[in-house]
């Protein structure tokens, strides 16, 4: 058994977390944000509550199902609706249910974080590796350094650029180099409103949209998660990548004068958040990266102390794509620490 420091308390990390200790390692978890979830992200802005990242979770996984089933027993999370969120539907897709944290998806994550040694405010500057040990170097919601972690085994679950970053100066095998290079990932530009009337969003509260420059409307207080309305709009990659650089007020402005129709009101902008890697592009790596679909994960040795790569670009995206590549990780880990 070992000492494993995790990078990252998105769903990747907590529940690789979770399903390391349960398998008696000593874990420890760090993450730059304020609150746990990564991705899985709720903000409040006054009275209201919003929904910033993921809207929702789908499950067909069999083991994430089994996480899932734990979050609903307890009331963390909830089913939300089933078919296809766009309107029309372009196929028909069933009654797949789509599932939420509850009251808000970072529930879920704060769920997960509750029984875990956590850092969080605690930004990663860089890893290396010194006699057979990871180290990171960390510095605080101030940018003062902060004692150096160590560990016997590292795992990292940021974006994967964000990953690529903090391995700079670590001697990685040619094929963990050239998967982590092939990465890629879409920005998401998100505006948080407050709507001037009631919105005419299906009964659900949210829409998937397959027109620019709107992606996903969500109204926050039908899905439960806001105590008064309050609109989530995420913009297109397309739009997300042109107008990256634009002010807040022209991005706000211009999305919600797009999204007003399909709102059936118009809204005053609050806040502009920008999701640099939102979601990866293309293909997840498969084979021919020596990456099994199954086990989305990198696993590496520097100096013969484990490394693993994980989170949703060593998958096809999305929370339970997220989910999947942090449980390989645990596995990965375990065996190499028994080994
Ligand atoms: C706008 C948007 C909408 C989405 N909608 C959906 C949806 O409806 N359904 C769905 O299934 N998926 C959706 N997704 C995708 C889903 O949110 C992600 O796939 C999933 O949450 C990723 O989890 P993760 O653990 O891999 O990464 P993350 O959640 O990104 O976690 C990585 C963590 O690493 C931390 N970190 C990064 N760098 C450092 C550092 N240097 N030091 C310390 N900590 C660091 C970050 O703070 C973060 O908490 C959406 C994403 C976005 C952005």
């Amino acid at each position: 058994m070992g000492r494993v420091l995790i990078v990252g308390a998105g769903i990747a990390g907590l529940l690789a977390a979770h399903e390391l200790r349960d398998n008696g390692h000593e874990v420890v978890v760090v993450d730059k944000g304020h609150q746990p979830g990564g991705r899985l992200a709720t903000r409040r802005v006054g009275d209201a509550t919003f929904d910033t990242g993921a809207q929702f979770l789908t499950v067909r996984d069999p083991r994430v199902g089994r996480h899932l089933d734990a979050w609903l027993a307890s009331g963390f999370a909830r089913e939300w609706f089933r078919g296809s969120p766009d309107q029309p539907p372009p196929q028909d897709d069933g009654d797949h249910p789509r599932y939420r944290g509850a009251p808000a998806m970072r529930s879920i994550a704060e769920r997960l974080a509750a029984s875990l040694l956590l850092h969080l405010g605690t930004r990663v500057l860089g890893v290396d590796v010194t006699d057979g040990r990871w180290r990171l170097r960390l510095l605080d919601r101030e940018d003062r350094p902060l004692p150096v972690l160590t560990g016997d085994a590292l795992l990292l679950t940021p974006p994967v650029p964000q990953t690529r970053a903090l391995l700079a100066d670590v001697r990685l095998s040619a094929r963990t180099a050239a998967t982590l290079g092939a990465i890629r990932f879409d920005p998401c530009l998100t505006v948080l409103a407050r709507p001037d009337g009631p919105t005419a969003l299906p009964p659900r509260g949210a829409i998937r949209l397959a027109t620019e420059p709107v992606a996903w409307l969500t109204d926050n207080l039908v899905t439960g998660a806001s105590p008064i309305p309050a609109v989530t709009a995420h913009a297109t990659a397309a739009f997300s990548r042109a107008r990256w650089d634009a002010p807040d007020a022209e991005v706000a402005r211009d999305l919600l004068a797009a999204a007003a129709p399909h709102l059936g009101t118009s809204a005053t902008g609050l806040y502009v958040h920008r999701w640099r890697y939102a979601a990866p592009i293309g293909p997840p790596p498969g084979a021919d990266d020596g990456i099994d679909p199954d086990a989305p994960v990198l696993l590496d040795h520097v100096e013969g102390a484990p490394l693993a790569v994980a989170g949703d670009g060593l998958t096809a995206g999305r929370v339970e794509g997220a989910a999947r590549s942090g449980l390989a990780a645990a596995d990965a880990l375990h065996t190499a620490l028994r080994g």
